[in-house]
């Protein structure tokens, strides 16, 4: 070895200068060409453009990164691509704050240049982050959702599933968020409990007196169709059929009885409105109940309330009080706690409202999301049923139209005379419609030239799930489905529900097949004081912090070592830190290792004469590995860290190099042949700890690989070398017995020094040991030098007899004996 370790250790330098390398080695680089090795593909989530890489996101790519990593060295042709998932409204918002503008005052495609220009920007920020904590992308696969070139797959896909009959358009009830008014998807509402006042309002019958009704949204009054009882409930039975007025308004509506209304709540008397919840949506189906509609796009009162038009649902509540209390039919209001349904995005309670939009039929492919979630294979395991519930559960088709600036436009136009639809033909897309018009003459119905376009655009996840089939390479590539189903769909235990269900819908309505053979799940990543991550909780931790002050492979080991696979995460200083130790740990025992391989020839097939404790790290490190390979193999990475962790702090560093120390240093007491022994040891552990650790401390491990390894293992990278294949042959459970033992001995004549407060150099002038046994005496012998050599021990005499001393811990017959 004729090149040594510096002393200083700059892992920063380090990180960039291999980062940089790795990029124009083109290590990481995907080869279509390549026919012989088996491929893996990723399917990479492209990211929100935020311009904040946060540590939720260094948690998920840390996952497949390592998972990436793992499986280059197992030989596999990896395609590890990355997009950014560049539409969506916080853009908008922040593109009207920046400029001073609203999106209505410019046209959409200047509009549209403004946010592509911030996007831009923001994904500089992100790309850097991805690169600084290392990943292994292969960075020419980049794309952005924002391209024409992107929104010709997104609207080819649209054009696909509208001529296969999953999409359709339709007036119904969606989810309306009036502040970014926009409809918005079942999976993009949450759901927050907070507390309301419960209203307790008299509807008059005439002169029958009244029914009590139980409410926490009085605004709607205006809206409300009908007044529904349990059909067992005894107290009403005589009211059912009767009209009852419905307050501040001059209208009458109908007593019904509908079994859905819970006798317990309130008063046990229910107003159906249009619409105050999805219940409400349920009962005017089954009932046939008319619509009215008294609230806006802006959250606004409509016509239809009457003398409340124009004004917010807050307001018009609190007018609505007033009048109630100045009729005299406010019979109380009770505080209760509600489960109030909000926008993900912004936190506004939600209105449901009566729209036309763009439909996807989802529901109908319910039972295949089941059958297919269950075929693939999940890390961990239990997650599947996320995926399952979500679909039986949902009451709604997808809609999948958006009344937004900055997205991909929805290929249709209409006629202007007969209304007509008119899809764009495949080799039209890319196209904006708002830009320009279809490519045909006239209206195939009715013969008019002119058209208008759909002014709305499509879902942000409308973009976003069909990343498996793209990043195969449809539909330009023939060859496509070489990389499809993608391996692995990585992603946030909290978003399964959107990205891995609407990739599971989109890919088996477009092609019948399911996106993804396995799914790995992460958790989240929790503060400082184990709440969730939130700058507003002031635990929050920016991962530019992070890596600025301990570099990325000490991050690294805090998401692989930090929890189960699955579970939240919390952000620890400590863990980072001890990391970082770690890295110190390993360089330190590298550079020891390379001072003394300077005049080491790695050979094959000479017979080594090695050691009992040569023996025992080198059946320790193929146990090391089987674990580690199977603990990858099931993506379990916390246990992968633990245990190589824990074999090169502790086996390799603290006991195997220290316990050989004093034979490596002197050939001429020991002889050269042991000497060479250590010197094969220490090359071969030390790069199977390079190779096992690879994945997880990428630029470390290259850094020591490039030194000492590269010129004879002729790899150009640690990441391109042979993942080690653990071979029981290997284990050796006499040499490990044997070692343990030997081990065992020194551990205790050290811990004798520490507690007497010697130097751990004192001599000792002699040391009997009892064995205990003509065995254990044999074994011992064996270790002679070694233990002689690390407790500088003048003479050793090992009895096989018992006898008085100090005890060996985990061996209660051996005892020693030291003079000093
Ligand atoms: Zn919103
Ligand atoms: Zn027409």
């Amino acid at each position: 070895m004729k090149q040594a370790l510096p002393k200083k250790f700059n892992i920063f330098e380090v990180e960039e200068k291999w980062q940089k390398k790795w990029e124009e080695m083109g290590v990481y680089r995907f080869d279509r060409d390549d026919k012989t090795r088996p491929t893996f593909s990723i399917d990479t989530p492209p990211p929100y453009p935020s311009g904040e890489f946060h540590m939720g996101l260094v948690l998920n790519w840390t996952y497949f990164d390592i998972v990436a990593r793992y499986k280059r060295m197992s030989g596999y042709n990896v395609y590890f691509p990355q997009g950014w998932d560049c539409h969506g409204l916080p853009t908008e918002v922040e593109v009207e704050k920046l400029h001073r503008i609203k999106k209505t005052d410019l046209p959409p495609d200047q509009f549209r240049m403004l946010c592509e220009k911030l996007v831009g920007k923001n994904i500089g920020a992100m790309k850097k982050a991805i690169t600084n904590l290392g990943c292994s992308i292969d960075w020419t696969t980049e794309y952005k959702t924002m391209d024409p070139d992107y929104w010709r797959r997104t609207q080819l896909s649209f054009v696909l599933l509208h001529k296969k009959g999953f999409i359709y358009r339709g007036t119904h009830p969606v989810n309306w968020c009036p502040r970014c008014e926009t409809a918005i998807a079942d999976a993009e509402v949450e759901y927050e409990t907070r507390t309301a006042q419960l209203h307790c309002i008299n509807f008059e019958l005439g002169d029958d007196g009244f029914l009590t009704v139980a409410t926490t949204r009085p605004e709607l009054i205006p809206a409300c169709v009908t007044v529904a009882v349990n059909p067992q409930d005894e107290r009403y039975r005589r009211y059912v059929g009767k009209k009852i007025r419905v307050p501040t308004t001059n209208r009458t509506v109908e007593v019904i009885t509908d079994d859905l209304v819970d006798q317990e709540f309130g008063t046990g008397v229910v107003m159906i409105c249009t619409y105050g919840d999805k219940a409400d949506v349920k009962s005017v189906a089954k009932h046939k109940l008319p619509v009215i509609t008294c609230v806006n796009e802006k959250g606004r009162m409509t016509q239809n309330a009457g003398k409340y038009v124009g004004m917010t649902t807050e307001e018009a509540k609190k007018a609505i009080i007033e009048d109630l209390k100045k009729e005299g039919l406010l019979e109380k209001i009770e505080p209760t706690n509600q489960e109030v349904s909000v926008c993900w995005r912004c936190h506004t309670p939600i209105e449901i409202l009566e729209k036309e939009q763009w439909f996807m039929k989802t529901r109908i492919l319910s039972s295949q999301v089941e059958k297919n979630a269950l075929e693939i294979r999940w890390y961990p395991d239990y997650m599947k049923h996320r995926l399952i519930d979500w679909a039986k559960s949902l009451e709604w088709d997808w809609v999948i139209s958006r009344q937004r600036v900055f997205a991909t436009p929805i290929p249709i136009w209409y006629c202007k005379k007969c209304n007509e639809i008119i899809l764009a033909e495949p080799n039209w897309l890319p196209i904006d419609p708002r830009i320009e018009n279809p490519k045909i003459d006239k209206c195939p119905n009715c013969g008019s030239k002119e058209f208008k376009p759909e002014r709305d655009v499509l879902d942000t996840w409308f973009d976003s799930s069909i990343t498996c089939a793209v990043h195969a390479g449809w539909p330009d590539r023939e060859d496509w489905k070489r990389l499809f189903p993608a391996d692995v769909h990585p992603s946030g235990v909290d978003i399964i529900r959107t990205w891995a269900y609407y990739l599971m819908v989109r890919h088996l309505a477009l092609f019948n097949e399911k996106p993804y053979k396995s799914c790995l799940i992460n958790g989240m990543v929790l503060g400082t004081d184990g709440r969730s991550m939130h700058k507003s909780f002031g635990n929050y931790v920016a991962s530019q912090e992070v890596f600025s002050k301990y570099g990325a492979d000490a991050t690294r080991q805090w998401v692989a070592g930090g929890g189960a696979t699955g579970s939240d995460i919390p952000f620890r200083w400590p863990d980072v830190e001890y990391g970082w130790r770690f890295l110190i740990k390993l360089w330190n025992a590298a550079r020891f290792v390379c001072t003394q391989l300077k005049d080491y020839e790695p050979k094959e097939n000479v017979k080594y004469s090695l050691q009992p404790l040569d023996k025992w790290i080198s059946s320790k490190a193929e146990k090391l590995t089987k674990k580690v390979t199977d603990a990858l193999e099931t993506c379990q990475f916390n246990i992968a860290m633990e245990e190589i962790r824990n074999f090169t702090w502790h086996v390799f560093c603290d006991c195997y190099i220290e316990a050989v120390k004093d034979r490596v240093y002197k050939p001429d007491f020991y002889g050269k042949e042991k000497r060479e022994a250590v010197q094969r040891t220490l090359y071969t552990v030390l790069y199977r700890i390079l190779q096992l650790l690879a994945p997880i401390t990428p630029h470390v491990t290259e850094e020591i690989y490039q030194i000492m390894y590269a010129e004879e293992k002729s790899h150009k990278s640690v990441h391109l070398c042979p993942w080690p294949t653990p071979d029981e042959k290997h284990v050796d459970e006499e040499a490990e017995k044997r070692g343990d033992l030997i081990m065992a001995v020194i551990t205790e004549v050290r811990r004798e020094k520490a507690e007497k407060r010697m130097p751990l150099n004192t001599q000792i002038k002699k040391l009997t040991i009892y064995a205990g046994g003509k065995d254990m005496a044999e074994m011992i012998v064996e270790g002679r030098d070694d233990i002689s050599g690390t407790c500088k021990v003048a003479d050793i005499e090992v009895l096989s007899k018992k006898g008085d001393g100090r005890e060996i811990k985990d061996y209660s017959d051996i005892r020693f004996f030291a003079e000093y």
